[in-house]
């Protein structure tokens, strides 16, 4: 194959590259190169390693660290995205091996713009994720090593929605630690200092945001977990200026809405009750839950309903109990949702919150394991016949409960969905398939959408019309089987129908900046997204990067 020298995601030069000029066996072809490269990912034992293959495969041969990632999807995913990337990111002062994405730190404040001008190819330049490592999936504080879950939500971004992989910047900001093992770590690659106040802190995502909107003028900004008080301060702060989004609140509120639809049309029509008669109970009440009822209320109010009305079939529960406005101080994202038809003393134990509140929907976002009880599984099904139950905690050691145990304890009724996967398994002579409601669904296709409109702006509305798009995505096969999300190795079909919907939304909320596209039917502005994709498995594949 030829060596194809995209400078991917590093603009600093690295050993790999100047290896290239030599010339490669003139037998070698791509179709025994990935059977090669797959292989040699199979040879590597624990799944580190088999991370730490892949990101050197990305370095060295983009195009086959990609058709991997598209051709055997169902196994790279994991490796080089949750789970594996957790440990990557609590071991990745020692795993580093070249940079992969921008460090900028606190101390380089006044002087952030030059630093972003570093950047080799900053007319490419379409999608940036980035994080403060201050609260890494469900693992806390890592400072700056919480880099590789910005390079392997990008690897998503070109393995799902076909962004042109120059046109991806992973980005860690580095204002400290409050973690002291990472301090004391000689290995540490981060400032060793503790977390900057806010205040500081925001003079420097101002600067930040500012010149990055200057230096790359075509870039959409993914958050990604900033710890939830941050995580909603900045959205807020940046939402109407930048074309920017929280993947922890947005795309995790767009995916758990889409699978929420889908589930919610089953177990209304078994209980013969409306859609907008589901109440529906948040265990978690985090950035992830929050950002999650927010969606299903913006979904309630579609419907139909008053905001008041909508406001009403949430319920929260943190890890003082059912949130109430009368229990006194609450944290600030908690108060919109925080119930003032209570005001007994407090309810704590899950059980007698389900007694009180009587939930169609039970959604775990807590990072506590096994909460979702026998006893809870067994209430839930005795209030709906379809019980919607949503263990979302990531990783599968976190689930609230198993696949298994909530198809026992509801005998089958189950409308099941998670953050991590099952296994698919026989029950009661069917195979059933355990929903997952995995962000990956969602902001690819969101970017990808945005992207190609060149919106302004990421609107509530974009967000929604991606949760419908996927929603909408089911096949005919997947909807006979009860799934209530996609197949996996569907996505990049998935994608570009996502995105297709959210350049329809982004058109009428009047944030597009891609006239063109207005002038597309939707077979041709289909055509248009998936001729914009980049495919690994043509050599000279179309580019955002390079045709936008
Ligand atoms: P977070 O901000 O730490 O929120 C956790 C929430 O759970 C907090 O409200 C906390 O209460 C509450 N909690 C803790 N212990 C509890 C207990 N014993 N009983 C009831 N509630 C308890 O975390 P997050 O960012 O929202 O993420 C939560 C989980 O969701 C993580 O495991 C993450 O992996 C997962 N997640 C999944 C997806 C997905 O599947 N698509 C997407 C995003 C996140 P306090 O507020 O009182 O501390
Ligand atoms: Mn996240």
């Amino acid at each position: 194959m030829t060596a194809i020298l995209f400078n991917s995601s590093s603009n600093i030069g690295h050993g790999a590259q100047h290896d290239w000029p030599l010339r490669p066996p003139p037998s070698l072809s791509d179709a025994t190169h990935i059977i090669r490269c797959l292989a040699q990912l199979h040879s590597k034992g624990p799944d580190i390693e088999k991370y730490i293959f892949l990101l050197a495969l990305k370095a060295r041969e983009p195009r086959m660290f990609y058709r991997l990632c598209v051709e055997h999807m169902k196994e790279v995913v994991p490796l080089i995205y949750t789970p594996t990337v957790g440990q990557a990111c609590q071991e990745y002062s020692h795993i580093y091996r070249r940079p992969e994405g921008l460090i900028i730190s606190i101390k380089d404040k006044g002087n952030i713009g030059a630093i972003l001008g570093t950047w080799a190819n900053k007319a490419a330049a379409r999608i940036s994720v980035v994080t403060d490592g201050s609260r890494i999936l469900g693992l806390g504080d890592l400072g700056v090593n919480g880099m590789p879950i910005s390079v392997g939500k990008l690897s998503l971004y070109v393995a799902c929605a076909g962004i042109h992989p120059s046109s991806a910047i992973p980005i860690c900001l580095d204002f400290g630690t409050n973690t002291q093992k990472h301090l004391d770590d000689p290995l540490y690659l981060g400032l060793r200092q503790k977390r900057v106040p806010t205040e500081e802190m925001t003079e420097f995502m101002d600067e930040f945001m500012d010149e990055m909107s200057v230096v790359f003028p075509k870039l959409l900004v993914q958050f990604e977990d900033f710890s939830t008080d941050h995580a909603f301060k900045y959205l807020d702060r940046y939402r109407s200026g930048y074309p920017v989004f929280n993947d922890d609140i947005q795309g995790t509120g767009a995916v758990v809405l889409s699978g929420f639809i889908n589930a919610a049309k089953l177990s209304s029509a078994a209980s013969s009750e409306p859609l907008t008669a589901q109440r529906i109970l948040f265990f978690g009440a985090g950035s992830a839950g929050v950002g999650v009822a927010m969606q299903l209320l913006s979904f309630f109010t579609m419907e139909g309903m008053t905001e008041d009305e909508a406001r009403r079939r949430v319920w929260l529960v943190d890890s003082k109990g059912l949130v109430y406005t009368a229990r006194g101080q609450l944290a600030e994202h908690k108060k919109y949702f925080a119930r003032t038809d209570y005001i007994g003393p407090p309810l704590t134990s899950l059980l007698s919150i389900i007694d009180y509140v009587r939930p169609t929907a039970l959604i775990g976002l807590s990072t506590i394991p096994g909460t979702f009880t026998p006893e809870v599984l067994r209430a839930m099904a005795s209030i709906s016949p379809r019980p919607i139950v949503f263990p979302l905690s990531n990783p599968v050691a976190l689930s609230e409960c198993t696949f298994a145990e909530a198809l026992k304890h509801t005998q089958g009724n189950v409308l099941f969905a998670s953050g991590s996967p099952f296994e698919d398994m026989l029950f009661d002579g069917t195979m059933r398939s355990a929903g997952q409601g995995n962000n990956m669904y969602i902001f690819p296709g969101l970017g990808l959408g945005a992207i190609l409109s060149r919106a302004g702006r990421v609107t509530d509305s974009m967000v929604e019309a991606s949760a419908l798009g996927l929603a909408n995505s089911l096949s005919a096969a997947e909807e006979a089987a009860g799934l209530l999300y996609p197949r996996i190795e569907r996505i990049r079909e998935i994608s570009a129908q996502v995105a297709m919907r959210v350049v329809r939304a982004a058109q009428e909320a009047g944030v597009d900046r891609n006239p063109a596209l207005r002038a597309l039917n939707d077979p041709e502005l289909h055509m248009f997204v998936k001729s914009h994709m980049w495919d690994p498995r043509r050599a000279q594949g179309a580019s955002v990067g390079q045709r936008l």
